[in-house]
């Protein structure tokens, strides 16, 4: 099973990428978490991505294209995957056309996830992360049940990205609308796109997107 997963920044598309790797046993790719790890490590690519993410602007087609091609070929992709950011310009998602035909693969499923403007702001503001397993919360919408205590492993410490601030928001949902927005469309004329609500309940679009894959 091989899905793409398109929305705005805060649509929920990291929250339901991380279910739907435990329910079907594949994995999420997600553009921005790699590029995070390129920062982390001081990798060239890391130093030139980190200016542009703490800007909220989007790293080079050239770049991610690169980067995703040769992610997709690790035998951990085999059994399927789930890209979460990625294609997010028109180019990227035209070149990945390209290198699915060219490494006979081919994607099951284009959903978006679709989400009220105002709602992103407060998702990405209120979101943080439990530093030793990754797992997501939210300050209103998804918090641990006991407080201060990640459900999942029971670690007490957590962070927030750098980029999760409103100002660099702000320009994230600008990049959005001028660059990522359109390429709803070019899976729209393709014939190939499928939409959930993503102000639906957390659970809910899980169900929604279980519904779509089958
Ligand atoms: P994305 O990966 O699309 O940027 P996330 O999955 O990180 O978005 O979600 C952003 C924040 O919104 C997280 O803190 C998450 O807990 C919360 N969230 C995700 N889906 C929903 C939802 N359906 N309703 C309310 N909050 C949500
Ligand atoms: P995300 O984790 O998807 O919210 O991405 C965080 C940041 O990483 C974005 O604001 C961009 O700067 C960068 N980024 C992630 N994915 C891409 C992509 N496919 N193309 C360009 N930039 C990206």
């Amino acid at each position: 099973m091989k899905l793409i997963l398109l929305g705005p920044p805060g649509a929920g598309k990291g929250t339901q990428s991380k279910r739907l790797e435990e329910a079907l046993g594949i994995i999420q790719l997600s553009t921005g978490d790699m590029l995070r790890g390129e920062v982390a490590s001081g990798s060239e690519n890391g130093k030139k991505a980190k200016e542009v993410m703490d800007a909220g602007g989007l790293v080079s087609d050239e770049v991610i294209i690169e980067m995703i091609s040769d992610r997709i070929d690790h035998d951990d992709c085999k059994a399927g995957f789930i890209l979460d950011g990625f294609p997010r310009t028109v180019p990227q998602a035209e070149a990945l056309d390209s290198m699915l035909s060219e490494k006979s693969l081919r994607i099951d499923d284009v959903i978006t996830i679709e989400v009220d403007k105002e709602a992103m702001v407060r998702r990405i503001t209120g979101r943080y992360t439990c530093s030793a397993c990754g797992a997501g919360y939210h300050e209103d919408f998804q918090k641990p049940a006991s407080a201060g205590v990640c459900d999942k492993c029971g670690g007490t410490d957590f962070s927030r990205r750098a980029d999760d601030n409103e100002e660099t928001v702000r320009n994230r949902l600008t990049a959005y609308e001028e660059l990522t927005a359109p390429i709803i469309n070019y899976y729209d004329d393709a014939g190939v796109l499928k939409r959930v609500d993503g102000m639906a309940e957390i659970n809910q679009v899980t169900a929604s997107l279980k519904e779509i894959i089958g």
